[in-house]
């Protein structure tokens, strides 16, 4: 199976999925979906002040929300001890990495020497020249070691053919004979992901341009361990529109996947917009059901440069990058009704104005609101927001009803009591027989028909804009419209 498609996710565990993180699952997970590959989750776990349960679970969540699904695993790094440390011997026992005792302040005089000669700063390979007799007489005292890993001392350069970032190489002369295993025994990240990539047979190794500078070595350790070397690409960083990385610290909560499925979010509309941090499909398409991702994609329209994430702090505008905002409200708008159904009575059971009726005699009542509202709506959070008035009594105005003149007609406080009386006389509630009401209702005052009209809306749903008003009239019901138009006058200041 020399062949075989298999990529891999290997998390070092947060306690949440970042919207990076997120990104690279779900680009390897569309590649190996789309060769008939496997997609294996690893959780790099070697950090133990970082990895606990929870932290895992986070992580899991993330994808388990999004819908991105592996082949194997989860697998942890931690129960590979015992190979990381097989491989660092097979490296020593070849004389490809050594046992290096230079201490701390050893190093850091070398540092300092090749600082001031302005050489480049690189282990000078001090300790790859002591003999069996040295090398038994250091341990035999006790002095702690690390291991070096033998770059090798020849011309030329290491490289590979990165299919987003084209050749990328580096000068052998140039890479300091680097540490694989810590003075403690502790495999470091450079070998323990190489070991880990070729026990699983790894075919692409799909990750971060953050990594880019490590696979020159990680080659070095493949070609070393006599294995076969997976393709690579990198994919860009995705930083904020100043250019600096997204993380919690900076940006908070927005950064994590949860955030998301916590705030309204469709998983789908998250999968496809961050497909699109860093990807396209080389044309102007930005709503790709799974098929048509799965047709599009190529690891090499991964784009070169960073990704930006449109999300500014202080903007209160947009919770989020607006395009994301966009592709949440397209498919909250085009999704199926009845599973648009089940999402919304989530947020009004959360919000305390959940009915069971809406799931029997009102069933249809419930679902035409739904779909009324839903062509201004980004969020499943805009239910019980925006969209609070049409399942409860108490809702509030929204701020610019007020300033948008729309309530600042005095006189609309006297107004829309009398037109209750009028709506309340019709014996057929309907948009056109609510229209005619509310128009003749202007002509007898000789106002504008947007005055009473606009003035309705914002007391029957607390907003300026939304659907058409008769439709709202009829469809909010006599009832409920009578008895909101009567109470007017709360709304205006004495
Ligand atoms: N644990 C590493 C990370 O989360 C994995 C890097 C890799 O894909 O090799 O960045």
């Amino acid at each position: 199976m020399a062949n075989e498609v298999r990529l891999r996710f290997p998390p070092s565990p947060t306690g949440y999925l970042h919207i990076g993180g997120a990104r690279t699952a779900i680009l390897n997970w569309l590649y190996a979906r789309k060769h008939n590959g496997k997609l294996i989750l690893r959780i790099e776990d070697t950090d133990a002040e970082r990895s606990s349960e929870a932290s895992i679970q986070g992580i899991i969540d993330g994808l388990n929300w999004l819908g991105i699904d592996w082949d194997e695993g989860p697998y942890f790094q931690t129960d590979f001890t015992a190979d990381h440390q097989a491989a660092a011997q097979k490296l020593l026992d070849s004389g490809k990495a050594y046992k290096c005792f230079c201490t701390k302040e050893d190093l850091e005089s070398k540092r300092e020497a090749a600082l001031a000669a302005k050489d480049e700063v690189r282990y000078d390979g001090t300790c790859s020249k002591l003999t069996p007799a040295e090398i038994a007489q250091k341990e035999t005292a006790g002095i702690p070691s690390v291991v070096r890993f033998k770059v090798p001392d020849r011309p030329g350069a290491v490289g590979y053919n990165d299919l987003v970032l084209g050749r990328i190489e580096q000068q052998y002369s140039e890479i300091s004979d680097f540490v694989i295993v810590r003075s403690n025994g502790k495999p470091l990240y450079l070998l323990c992901n190489v070991v880990d990539d070729i026990r699983d047979r790894i075919s692409h190794v799909v990750r971060g341009q953050d990594h880019k500078d490590n696979t020159n070595r990680q080659i070095l350790l493949y070609e070393a361990l006599g294995a076969p070397i997976p393709f690579f690409a990198h994919m860009p960083l995705t930083l904020d529109t100043n250019k600096a990385k997204i993380s919690k610290r900076s940006h908070g909560e927005i950064v994590a996947v949860q955030w998301y499925r916590d705030n309204g979010f469709l998983p789908w509309a998250m999968v496809n917009f961050l497909c699109l941090l860093g990807w396209s499909a080389g044309d102007d398409r930005e709503i790709f059901s799974k098929e048509e991702l799965l047709a599009a994609f190529t690891l090499e329209r991964i784009n070169k440069s960073n990704a930006i994430f449109n999300y500014k702090k202080d903007d209160p505008k947009f919770i989020t990058d607006p395009k994301l905002l966009n592709i949440n409200g397209h498919y909250l708008r085009t999704m199926d009704l009845g599973e648009l159904a089940v999402l919304v009575k989530k947020e009004l059971e959360a919000a305390g104005i959940w009915q069971a009726a809406y799931e029997a005699e009102r069933k249809e009542w419930f679902l035409t609101t739904l779909d009324m509202t839903r062509e201004r709506f980004y969020t499943l959070k805009d239910f019980v927001t925006q969209g609070r008035a049409w399942f409860t009594d108490d809702f509030e105005m929204c701020p610019n009803a007020l300033k948008k003149n729309i309530l600042k007609h005095p006189e609309l406080k006297e107004w829309l009591p009398e037109l209750a009386d009028r709506m309340d006389a019709l014996a057929v509630f309907s948009a056109e027989e609510t229209e005619k009401v509310a128009r003749d209702f202007a002509e007898g005052k000789d106002i504008k028909p947007g005055i009473p009209i606009n003035g309705s809306r914002a007391v029957l749903t607390g907003q300026i804009k939304g659907p058409s008003m008769f439709e709202v009239f009829a469809h909010l019901g006599k009832e409920t419209v009578v008895r909101r138009l009567r109470e007017a006058g709360k709304w205006f200041a004495e």
